[in-house]
């Protein structure tokens, strides 16, 4: 069985081809530039390099029909036909509270996506052009939904509400949904297998960090707080993103530099975060080029990003009453040694405590705590494509 995984952006297209009977990677790429100038797919066929295939793509039916001939193709394809294909998998990035599991997409389903275009402007309309476009391309394969927000649906009121006046939650469902869900399930998992228990018996703190970066509490393999809110912007302080601030600072910042509150908005989620306060760059790994060469400022800057994330890996062992193990992943938790170092620095009194030898991994499953510490701190590499992929298989199995 092939599950087509298919995580649309706005203006591009990641895919993975899986072959479920050993999750193997059988193709994967990407295409960019999707109704722009120099569209393009790179496209690399396992065991094969990477092929730059370019293409007038005009939008992202074009875009899933250059994938389906790059798959099917005799020079860089994988399956002799688009039979091959099982079932797609497709990465949806608001479910609402529609959505606490994955599930097969109908008319129905199609309606829901877009009653949460409201709640993600900028992410369900692709998912939903992706969605279509598979449908009109591949009739009759089964089409797959996986929010980002489903597995946080298990969150208790008194985290997910806003203390704000209540109709607007009963009014526009205004409240905490949280991000990353699809990633935090899969390194929930993972982590139970690898300390070889059940994670039903587990309390997890999971630092997704990466361009975007959310901290997750896992009670027994259920989220219950997470750090983003009712869109990616709250919580941490991210690439470009602010991450919490005073809400009366929007007003400030749209008084002061006569923007309207659209624009304050634009500056938050763009020019903001590590990006904004250390005026060098949105990449930790410039940060700490910058760093090592002295600049004080790059310097400030990791300092804030790690003690907002220690802040609230002490926040959620406060709200689970301790924590087995704190877990990081994503680019800059598979990474960076230096800011999971600087991170665990503030948790010695949950009992963590790093071995520097064993920190110094990248992209590895790695137990990096010293020998006496009480909290594991590890590092997980997420595979979001693969969680996809798994719920795709079991949902088409059962139909
Ligand atoms: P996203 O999926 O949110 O775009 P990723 O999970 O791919 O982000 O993470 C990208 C970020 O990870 C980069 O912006 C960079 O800051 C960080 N990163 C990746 N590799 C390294 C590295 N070797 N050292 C430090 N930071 C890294």
């Amino acid at each position: 069985m092939n599950v087509l995984v298919i995580n649309c952006g706005s203006s591009s297209l990641k895919y993975q081809l899986i072959d479920m009977r050993d999750e193997r990677v059988i193709a994967k790429g990407l295409c960019e530039r999707i109704g722009i100038e120099g569209s393009r797919i790179k496209h690399t066929a396992a065991d094969k390099d990477a092929v730059i295939i370019n293409g007038y793509m005009p939008d992202h039916k074009a875009a899933i029909k250059f994938v389906i001939d790059a798959l099917v193709s005799p020079e860089t394809g994988v399956i002799k036909s688009v039979d091959e294909i099982t079932a797609v998998g497709h990465r949806v990035v608001h479910g609402g509270e529609n959505f606490s599991s994955s599930t097969i997409i109908d008319a129905t389903v199609m309606n829901a996506i877009r009653d949460c275009i409201d709640l993600a402007p900028l992410h369900n309309p692709a998912n939903i052009v992706g969605i279509e476009a598979c449908q009109a391309l591949m009739p009759g394969t089964p089409q797959v939904a996986v929010f980002d927000t489903a597995f946080h649906q298990t969150m208790p009121e008194k985290a997910y509400l806003y203390a704000v006046p209540y109709e607007y939650y009963r009014k526009y469902k205004l409240r905490k949904y949280g991000f990353h869900g699809t990633s935090h399930k899969y390194v929930s998992l993972r982590t139970a297998e690898f300390l070889g228990k059940k994670v039903e018996d587990l309390k997890l703190v999971i630092c997704h960090l990466g361009n975007g970066a959310s901290v997750c509490a896992i009670d027994g393999g259920k989220s219950i707080d997470t750090t983003m809110g009712l869109t990616p912007l709250e919580g941490l302080a991210m690439g470009t993103r602010s991450g919490d601030l005073d809400p009366a600072i929007v007003q400030f910042i749209a008084d002061k530099e006569h923007l309207t509150l659209k624009q304050v908005i634009e500056v938050l989620n763009k020019q903001s975060g590590v990006l904004g306060v250390s005026e060098i760059s949105s990449d930790f790994r410039d940060l700490e080029d910058a760093c090592d060469a002295g600049n004080e400022r790059a310097m400030v800057t990791m300092d804030l990003f790690a003690y907002r994330v220690a802040k609230y890996v002490g926040a959620y062992a406060a709200a689970m009453n301790g924590i087995d193990a704190v877990v990081f992943t994503a680019g800059l938790g598979e990474n960076s040694g230096v800011v999971r170092e600087d991170v665990c620095k503030y948790l010695n009194f949950l009992g963590v405590k790093v071995d520097k030898d064993k920190n110094k991994c990248r992209g590895i499953e790695q137990d990096f705590s010293a020998e006496w510490a009480h909290c594991k701190s590890l590092v997980i590499p997420t595979n979001e494509e693969l969680m996809i992929a798994r719920d795709t298989k079991d949902l088409v199995d059962n139909l």
